[in-house]
């Protein structure tokens, strides 16, 4: 393949770190943003790859908040992924400041960007399932066995669900954008909750501290049944690229395959290393999650809307237009453990 030019934003972050070092091992110039590039700790790992391959490796600084902070990352680059955002669940009390704001404002900014510099052919935008459905109940409610493409998040808010209401609405915002021009295209990748190998020994990550709990014993006396899909950070970063460089790739694609909830990924770990690591062996009971709820920082509507309901995924665009190929969820959750092993996280 031709040496292209590609912008990664945010891209020291868990996901984007996979999709820089892919590039790289392609041998493309990437480009990532960071908002303080004098942090090199956050980028060593990405320039030690950069070492290894064909590829080459610039680091420019950009805030999702800053107008115009994107224009000399994006200036004379073919492609752009677009993954930073605010990933936490906690809104830290100000949800419109800490989550939306960055992610709403935060892709308007990215995307002037990409118009202004006239070379960007295609977006890749970092989406989530999260701007697919809001609270699993719903799905039961509406008849709807299985996620896919066609569906949008319609009760997220403010107050409800933010993180998700923020992938939403970044995302409506980025289709908005695009029909206004006919310049570049948009593809978006809406990952389930992502787990997998980290190339960094950062914790800070949900994808990373939630896998930690588990292991460290956090939640032995019993897992919360949140239904989830789960995605494998390398599939994910497998989707960025196929979605980027596949000509017929369009709209969105949903990258994610299994369901299940936290005791599924702790019989995976039992069932691999057993007796090794404390991990829960059975559900919390929803009364007691409910009543506990505050305590535990979540409202009692989450745990009423969400607890005991399963998700599934229709993920048959992804396989047909860019034959994506998954990785067993056992795969995903043990690579893992052996990174958080061989980094003495755990
Ligand atoms: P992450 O490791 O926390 O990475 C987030 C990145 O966003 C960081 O690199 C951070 O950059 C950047 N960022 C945050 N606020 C910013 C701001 N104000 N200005 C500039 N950059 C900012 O999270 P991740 O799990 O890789 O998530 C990446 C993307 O995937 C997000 O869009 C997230 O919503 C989406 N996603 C994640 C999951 C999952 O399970 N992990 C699932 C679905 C979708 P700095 O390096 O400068 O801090």
């Amino acid at each position: 393949m031709n040496k292209l030019t590609i912008t990664v934003t945010g891209g020291t972050g868990y996901i984007a770190s996979w999709i820089v070092s892919d590039l790289l091992r392609e041998g493309h110039r990437v480009r990532i943003t960071v908002r303080d590039k004098s942090n090199k700790e956050k980028y060593q790992h990405l320039l030690d790859i950069e070492n290894k391959t064909d590829g080459s490796l610039d680091i420019y600084e950009a805030d999702l908040l800053a107008l115009g902070s994107f224009d000399k990352a994006i200036a004379g680059a073919e492609y752009v992924m677009h993954t930073a955002s605010p990933f936490f669940l906690d809104d830290g009390g100000d949800a419109q400041k800490n989550l939306v704001d960055p992610a709403v404002k935060g892709t308007q900014n990215v995307l002037d960007s990409v118009h202004r510099s006239g070379t960007v052919k295609r977006v890749v935008l970092t989406s989530s399932v999260a701007a697919i459905y809001g609270d699993s109940r719903e799905l039961k409610e509406q008849g709807i066995s299985a996620l896919d493409e066609t569906m949008w998040n319609q009760s997220s808010s403010l107050s409800r669900n933010a993180y998700s209401y923020s992938k939403t609405e970044a995302e409506k915002a980025a289709w908005e954008i695009v029909k206004k021009q006919d310049q570049w295209e948009l593809v978006t990748i809406n990952p389930g909750f992502v787990l997998g190998p980290s190339l960094t020994k950062r914790i800070d990550s949900t994808s990373i501290s939630t896998l930690l709990r588990i292991l460290r014993g956090e939640i032995k006396s019993g897992a919360p049944d949140l239904g989830f899909v789960f995605s494998d950070v390398r599939d994910i970063s497998r989707g960025h690229i196929l979605a980027a460089f596949t000509p017929e790739a369009k709209g969105r694609y949903i990258i994610a395959h299994e369901s299940g909830n936290l005791l599924t990924l702790a019989k995976i770990i039992e069932a691999s290393k057993p007796g090794q690591y404390k991990v829960p062996r059975g559900l919390v009971p929803k009364w007691l999650l409910w009543l506990l709820a505050p305590s535990l920082g979540f409202s009692r509507q989450f745990v009423r809307d969400n607890v005991g309901f399963s998700v599934s995924v229709d993920n048959s665009k992804s396989l047909r237009d860019l034959k994506m190929e998954y990785t067993p969820l056992e795969k995903t959750v043990m690579d893992q453990v052996e990174q958080l092993k061989k980094d003495q996280l755990i």
